[in-house]
Parts: structure tokens; sequence; C-alpha cells
């Protein structure tokens, strides 16, 4: 065993989540709410590890997971035997006897799909309630909200014989708070949830906890502000983080004026640079494209301190560096970068490398050293 705060020499990078800090988000989520918070879990918990997230939060009391798919489901159940677990994507054809053997919730979202669980349920199988999916806005996933208030109203219909036990809907745009499309949704689902009183409702994301005037009904669903993303971008992030991300370097160089570095030599120096190569690229979920070239700007990590950019096309396993401003005891081989923490929080990599911190997060690759603290 390595002392812990050693990097262990068989890995190139080690990423390390605190489940102290994603208990204390979703303590902080759902007194914000002031309803009941569940947490979605989805992805292999947005990437951290869907087995240790849901120990963690299950330990603390939250009793709702959701995930995309069966399979997320079932492993989600082996550590949380009590929990309810919906299943997002809903009820694939056949799928219903796996539903009931796991005690899973399907979020129905379809005629097809709540006639198929009625039907089921019809044999006397014995399942859980699910979950009915009105989309507001999205055009993805559920009933169109005119679909669900006719449901609604016929209220012998197919939504008793589904076993309906939640009725939910998801924001398209919550993260901007200035976005028409969050009152338009606000509206419908208050309609849906009042033609279904005796149900309970579920319609906040992570940045729907902050957005002005938004119920929060009984249930909601964060997912990246508990991994430490910040719900309200652009403002103070009041998450705190999960994720951090160190590499280590193998070896510096310096280059002349003029030199070409990487894959199809799309960065040139400018003068004399120094540049660290580190044991991470694109298979550890770092995008090929989010570093900076003669053309288009990246990504970058930090050095003693100091913000230093990736240069060159991003490798398969390696990622180039111009360390030239890092401090020289630092930049050497053997020395830690840090690619996620500090203020290198996941907005930033997610800009730096062109996309969302959501993609960071859930790419973060297969070939860490996992190191769980917190708990
Ligand atoms: C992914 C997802 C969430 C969680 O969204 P965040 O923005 O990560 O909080 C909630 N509800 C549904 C339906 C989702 O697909």
């Amino acid at each position: 065993m390595m002392p812990a705060d050693l990097p262990d020499p068989a890995f190139g990078a080690t990423l390390t989540i605190d489940l102290d800090a994603l208990v204390s988000n979703w303590r902080l989520l759902g007194k914000r709410a002031g309803t009941e918070a569940g947490a979605v879990v989805k992805a292999d918990a947005y990437g951290i590890g869907i087995e240790p997230a849901v120990t963690a939060l299950a330990k603390a009391g939250c009793k709702s997971f959701f995930v995309a798919h069966v399979s997320e489901a079932i492993r989600a159940r082996k550590v949380a035997p009590d929990a309810t677990i919906y299943v997002l994507n809903g009820l694939l054809p056949g799928a219903a006897e796996t539903f009931a053997a796991h005690g899973l919730s399907p979020v129905l979202g379809s005629h097809e799909e709540l006639l198929e669980w009625a039907s089921f349920r019809q044999t006397g199988a014995q399942v859980r309630p699910a979950a009915l999916h009105v989309d507001t806005a999205m055009n993805r996933l559920g009933l169109w909200p005119g679909e669900g208030l006719n449901l609604a109203r016929e209220r012998s219909g197919v939504i008793a014989a589904a076993g309906i036990g939640l009725v939910m809907s998801h924001f398209a745009s919550s993260e901007d708070e200035a976005a028409p499309a969050n009152a338009r949704q606000i509206a419908a689902f208050a309609e849906i949830a009042a033609a279904l009183p005796d149900l309970p409702a579920s319609l906040k994301n992570s940045s729907g906890h902050f957005l002005k005037d938004c119920p929060s009904y009984q249930l909601t669903r964060p997912g990246y502000a508990l991994y430490g993303g910040n719900p309200t971008p652009g403002q103070p992030n009041p998450m705190k983080p999960v994720v951090g991300l160190e590499a280590t370097i193998i070896q510096t160089r310096e280059v002349q004026d003029g030199t070409q570095v990487g894959y199809n030599g799309r960065w040139t120096a400018k003068g004399k640079r120094r540049l660290a190569t580190i044991c991470l690229g694109y298979a550890d979920g770092y995008p090929r494209n989010g570093s900076w070239t003669d053309t288009s700007t990246g990504g970058s990590a930090l050095i003693g301190g100091v913000s230093c950019p990736f240069v060159g096309t991003v490798s398969m396993d390696l990622i180039i560096i111009d360390v030239t401003d890092a401090p020289a005891d630092a930049a050497r081989r053997g020395g830690s970068v840090t690619l996620i923490g500090g203020p290198l929080d996941l907005e930033t990599v997610g800009g730096g490398a062109k996309t969302i911190g959501y993609e960071i997060l859930t790419s973060l690759g297969r070939r860490y050293h996992r190191r769980y603290v917190g708990l």
C-alpha cells in the first residue's frame, strides 16, 4: 500500500473522490428545497462510481435514486436494498420482469409503456410503484402535457392500472435563469400536478433548486450539483468540490522557437519554451481537441499554482503542457499537476475542452487510481 498522500506509481493519475462532500451537497440541496431530495446516479454516478455514491447517500438517508438504465439500477439495488430506484429511460419492450425481479420502478413516458406495465401488473406480478413522465419542453421522453391531463381526468383509467406513484417532468434550461422556457415548464407542470392531487410530484434537477418561483413538490432530482458541479453558472458555486484529479509529469524538455509539437504539429512554439508531458489523454476522458493549437484555444493545468496550457493535440495517453511559467522545482519529472481542483473547477475544465462540466465528469477515465476519502 502507498501512503494515502503519495501518488501510486502504477498509475499515471489519481482521482480523489470526497464522499463527505457528496453527502454534504445532498443535504444542502434538500435543505434548500425544503422537501425530500433524491439523487440522480446515472452514468456511474456521473463518473464517480455508482456503488460508493449510492452507499454513502443511502447511509445519509437518501431514499430515492434515479438511473438511466436497468443495468445501473441493478448495481444500485445491491447497495441500497430498501431504496426506491427509478429508471429514467423507462420500460424497454419485455423488460417488466427484470424490473419486478429487482424491485425497480420504471419512469413511464408513453401510452405503450403505460399499457405494457399495466398489463404486466394485471398478471399479479409484485412490483413497486412506477413514475409517470410528462414532457413539458424537451421533446425527448414523456407524454405531452395535454395527454397527461387527459389521463389524469379519466381517474379510473390507465394511471391507476399502471400503479403510478410519482409524476415528474424535466427542465430543459434551468441553469439559465433568464430562459423563458422555465416559467412555461413550471406552469405546465403545475397544471399536471394539480390534476393529480394525490400523487407526489418531482420537477427540480440541480439548477431547478436555484430557480425563483419554482415549487419543490415532494421530491427533487439533483445530479450534477451533488458531484460539485455549479448549478448557478456565472455565479459563485454553492456546492462543495467532490472530485480532484492530479497527474504526474513523466518528462520535461526545452524546445526552440518554431518547434512544432504533438500529432500533426498543430502547435508551434513562439520563442524558447519548456514543455512537460503527463500520463493522461483522451482515453482518460480529456477531449482530443481540448488543447491549444496555432488556431484554437484549449484547457490548462495547474503546476505549483501556475496555470499552464495544454499544447498540441491531446494524445490517447498523454498531454503536453507548456510549463515555461511554472516554478522549476514543480515542473520536473515526478512533479504533480492538478487537472481538476481549486480554481480549475468542472466548469473551467469543461470550457477549456470546449464542452461542459457534465461531460468532463461523466467521461472521467477508468485508468485512474481512484481514492475515496471521507465517511
Ligand atoms: C439527468 C437528469 C436529472 C439530473 O439533472 P442535473 O442537471 O444533473 O441535476 C434529473 N432528471 C432527469 C429526468 C434527468 O435525466
